[in-house]
């Protein structure tokens, strides 16, 4: 008898986004002339910069050419590709990070959640922040690193709490953790971490033998200088960080996919004698096997961010967004509203001083309005909603007209 993988069983049904269809099916049936304006999406709304279109249809015009045609190009990527990152992203903020330490990828989710998989089964401390980006959370959970769900929280799992207290970045752990899950500038709250912040982190997981994943999904709209924009900042990373990126929310990549993973060579981690083993090996094994690389025009389209046109067009994109964004936090804070995030995320996290679900019915059926509750993205989000800056302007200025008159 065929026996099914019974972690599956012990994962929470996601119900957020099924419940917001459920309500949002509800207004536009009793409201079908007033128009709903969605600033919940975490999916990017601008077209691709004109330097990624223009080498997509390069790539697309060397495939139909025999002279130029390419199969199978290297599971790990392209060196042109690998070597612009290392240079555009690395190089250029003072980290020595080689190109064979890049692998790239079609997604931060998938690197996400296939990392873990180079880890122990058995017997690893998780340390995951709550709210969170729920794959890290589920994919453990799939892989049975975590027990049943107790109102809410999987037991075993350290949850690292992000609260208005902490002004949303996680106080370290006071007992020991194995892998550590960061992300910053943070989906769903747009805090980020200082330099300070992410040393007590770097010195935390050397001091257990740690790692941490630290997913830089929105670096691309980091502004304030003094923030850093790798982990590899910190001095002493390169020994305990793997570091996620990707060009979705960057370039607009949400549907072309295109992503990497870097995993410097000195990282180790141990087994169950205490002899030490590269990672580095490990997941260029894992990813050879089980991965065949990112199409060749899309790698294209991701090089050409790297040309000082390219450089331009994806600055131009975030500014768009981060304009939004500040537009979205200057009418919270005019509603006495107190919210962090939008300065260098596209995110707003609004303190509702309420049920979420309840300030969720509220912009919904008053403002015409979708956000979303952040008790969906764990417990510490109870109280809060995230308004995304992923829209057009004339979107934003409107829903942020609706949501003063609502709420005057
Ligand atoms: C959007 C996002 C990503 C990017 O995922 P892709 O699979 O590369 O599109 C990664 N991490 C977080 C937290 C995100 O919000």
């Amino acid at each position: 008898m065929i026996r099914i993988n019974e972690n599956y069983l012990k994962l929470k049904a996601s119900y957020l986004f099924a419940d917001i269809a459920k309500r949002v099916n509800a207004y536009t049936a009793a409201n079908p002339d007033k128009p709903l304006i969605r600033l919940g999406i975490g999916d990017v709304t601008e077209p691709l910069p004109e330097v990624c279109v223009k080498a997509l249809h390069e790539g697309a015009d060397e495939l139909a050419k025999r002279e130029t045609f390419r199969g199978y190009g290297p599971e790990q990527g392209y060196a042109f590709l690998r070597e612009a990152i290392a240079q555009g992203e690395y190089a250029t903020r003072g980290c020595t990070i080689a190109p064979d330490e890049i692998f790239v990828s079609d997604g931060a989710k998938c690197d996400s959640a296939n990392i873990q998989e180079i880890f122990a089964e058995e017997g690893l401390k998780l340390a995951i922040p709550d709210p969170v980006y729920p794959v890290y959370i589920d994919t453990n959970v799939m892989a049975g690193r975590t027990g049943a769900n107790v109102g809410g929280r999987y037991e075993g799992v350290t949850y690292l709490e992000c609260t208005p207290e902490n002004n949303y970045v996680p106080a370290i752990p006071s007992e020991p953790t194995d892998l550590i899950y960061l992300c910053f500038p943070n989906n769903p709250t747009g805090a980020v971490a200082t330099r300070e912040q992410l040393t007590a982190w770097v010195e935390y997981a050397k001091a257990n033998q740690a790692i941490i994943l630290y997913d830089v999904a929105y670096v691309a709209f980091i502004r304030d200088e003094s923030i850093p924009h790798s982990i590899y900042e910190i001095p002493g990373a390169d020994e305990v960080a793997i570091e996620l990126r990707s060009f979705s929310k960057t370039a607009g990549f949400t549907g072309t996919r295109c992503a990497y993973t870097v995993i410097p060579k000195k990282l180790q981690a141990y087994d169950s004698t205490g002899k030490a083993h590269s990672l580095h090996s490990m997941w260029n094994r894992r990813h050879t096997t089980k991965f065949n690389g990112v199409s060749y025009p899309v790698q294209k389209a991701a090089a050409a961010i790297y040309t000082p046109e390219g450089q331009a067009q994806v600055k131009a994109l975030s500014d768009f967004y981060l304009e939004n964004a500040a537009l979205i936090r200057t009418a919270m804070q005019d509603l006495g509203l107190s919210c962090v995030g939008g300065d260098n995320a596209p995110y707003i996290w609004i303190n509702t001083g309420r049920d979420s679900w309840e300030f969720f019915d509220l912009l919904l059926n008053k403002a015409g309005v979708v956000c979303t509750p952040g008790a969906g993205f764990g417990k510490c989000g109870e109280g809060h909603v995230r308004i995304s800056a992923f829209n057009s302007r004339a979107n934003v200025e409107n829903a942020l007209k609706r949501i003063a008159e609502a709420l005057a």
